[in-house]
C-alpha cells in the first residue's frame, strides 16, 4: 500500500501549478514509483497469496475518474483487479475493440479454470451533487440506468446462468469510497451502512442478494466487501478534504490503456481505446483543458498528450503495442489540431508502451 500513499500525497501536492516540463517529469516519476512497488518481493508474494486463496478473476468496468480506485478502496493487493477505464464510465459491449479485449480477458481466466466476477460500476457523491460523475452530467439515475444496460449486454454474451461470468452492478460513493452492491429483486447493500465484517455474515448476505452465484465467486467477493468496510472506517478517521474533489485542474489527456498508476483526482482525462469514436471524447477533453487554462486553474505553458498500449510478451506483441500507441498519439494529435489549432501549439505529445508484467511504462523520446 506504500505506493497508494504516494497517490494521496500527490493529491495534496501543488504539482498542477508547476511548469509543464516539471509536471511531466513528476508524472513519469509517479509511474516509475508505481512499477518499483509493484515489482517488490512483498508485493509479488502478496499477489500470489491472494490469488491462491481467491482465484476468481475480478474485472471492473469503471469511469476514468481518478477517485475510483477499487484496489485501494477494498484493500486488495495491486494487480489482482483488472480495470477497464473509460471517460464518463460509458461502455457498450458492441464496440468491437472492447468486446475483443473483454472476451480475451475472460478466455484467459477460463483457460486457467478460473471464474470471473465482473463489477460494472457507476459513481456519485452523497454530499454534493457536483462531485458526481461529469460523464453523466452528475445525474446518478442516468449512470445507474447505463450500468444496468451494460449488465444485460454481459448476460447476452456470457449467458444468463452466470456460472462462468457473474456481472454485479456496483455503485461507488466517492465521499467515503463506499461500495453499493445491487442484487437480485432490487436488493441493495450500501457498505457505508454495514459494520459487520465477519465472513459468516457476508456469505449469508451475498447469498441472499445473489442466489445463483457460484460458491467460489461468492467466497471471493467477501474480502472485497470486508476490505471496503475497513477502508470506509479509515476514510472517516482521516477527515478527507472533499473540496479538492470539485477543483478541476486537468492538464493531461491519456489515450489508450496502461494508466493504472494514475489515480490522482482531476488532473487527467483518460480515453480508453474501446469506443470506435474516440475523436469526440478527445475534442471534449481538450475543451476542458482549455477552459482550465482560461480560468487560471493550470499554467498556460502547455498540456500533455500521452498515448499508451500495454504488452504481455516481447517481440511481436510489443511491436504491435508500439504501433498502437503511435497510431493513437497521431490520431489524437490530428483531432486536436483540427478542433483547437491554438491548443495544438501548446501540446507535448508522448507515446509509451507498458510492460504488463512489471508495469513499467517505457516512454519513447
Ligand atoms: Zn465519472
Amino acid at each position: 500500500m506504500k505506493e497508494i500513499n504516494k497517490y494521496i500525497d500527490a493529491r495534496e501536492a501543488n504539482i498542477t501549478k508547476k511548469p509543464i516540463k516539471d509536471r511531466i517529469k513528476w508524472l513519469f516519476n509517479l509511474s516509475k514509483h508505481h512499477s518499483e512497488v509493484y515489482c517488490t518481493s512483498e508485493a509479488y508474494l502478496a499477489r500470489k497469496r491472494y490469488l491462491a486463496k481467491h482465484p476468481t478473476m475480478v474485472i471492473v468496468l469503471k469511469c476514468m475518474d481518478g477517485r475510483i480506485h477499487i484496489p485501494y478502496a477494498t484493500k486488495t493487493p495491486l494487480g489482482i483487479i483488472k480495470p477497464f477505464r473509460n471517460i464518463g464510465g460509458m461502455f457498450n459491449l458492441g464496440w468491437p475493440y472492447l468486446g475483443e479485449v473483454l472476451y480475451n480477458t475472460v478466455n484467459t481466466a477460463i483457460n486457467d479454470s478460473r471464474r470471473v466476477l465482473l463489477l460494472i460500476t457507476y459513481h456519485y457523491s452523497k454530499g454534493n451533487h457536483n462531485r458526481g460523475c461529469a460523464g453523466f452530467n452528475h445525474d446518478r439515475e442516468a449512470a445507474v440506468k447505463h450500468v444496468f444496460e451494460v449488465k444485460k449486454q454481459v448476460e447476452y454474451i456470457f449467458g444468463q446462468d452466470h456460472q462462468t461470468v457473474y456481472p454485479v452492478v456496483c455503485g461507488f460513493e466517492t465521499d467515503e469510497d463506499a461500495m453499493i452492491f445491487h442484487g437480485e429483486n432490487k436488493k441493495v447493500a450500501n457498505l457505508a451502512e454495514i459494520k459487520d465484517t465477519s465472513k459468516e455474515f457476508w456469505i449469508n448476505k451475498l447469498r441472499e442478494m445473489y442466489p445463483d452465484m457460484p460458491d467460489r465467486i461468492l467466497s471471493d467477493m467477501v474480502p472485497l466487501a470486508t476490505g471496503n468496510i475497513s477502508h470506509i472506517e479509515d476514510i472517516r478517521n482521516s477527515h478527507r478534504n472533499l473540496e479538492l474533489d470539485t477543483v478541476h485542474r486537468e492538464w493531461i489527456i491519456c489515450v489508450g490503456r496502461g494508466f493504472d498508476f494514475l489515480h490522482v483526482p482531476n488532473i487527467a482525462l483518460i480515453i480508453g481505446p474501446y469506443s470506435p469514436d474516440i475523436g469526440g471524447p478527445i475534442t471534449k477533453a481538450v475543451g476542458i483543458i482549455k477552459s482550465n487554462m482560461e480560468k487560471g486553474m493550470i499554467p498556460k505553458d502547455g498540456f500533455l498528450l500521452l498515448a499508451s498500449s500495454p504488452y504481455n510478451e516481447i517481440g511481436v506483441d510489443r511491436a504491435r503495442a508500439e504501433l498502437k500507441s503511435q497510431f493513437l498519439g497521431d490520431y489524437a494529435s490530428e483531432v486536436i489540431k483540427k478542433a483547437y489549432p491554438e491548443m495544438h501549439k501548446l501540446m507535448v505529445k508522448k507515446t509509451a508502451v507498458l510492460n504488463w508484467h512489471t508495469r513499467h511504462l517505457e516512454v519513447k523520446d
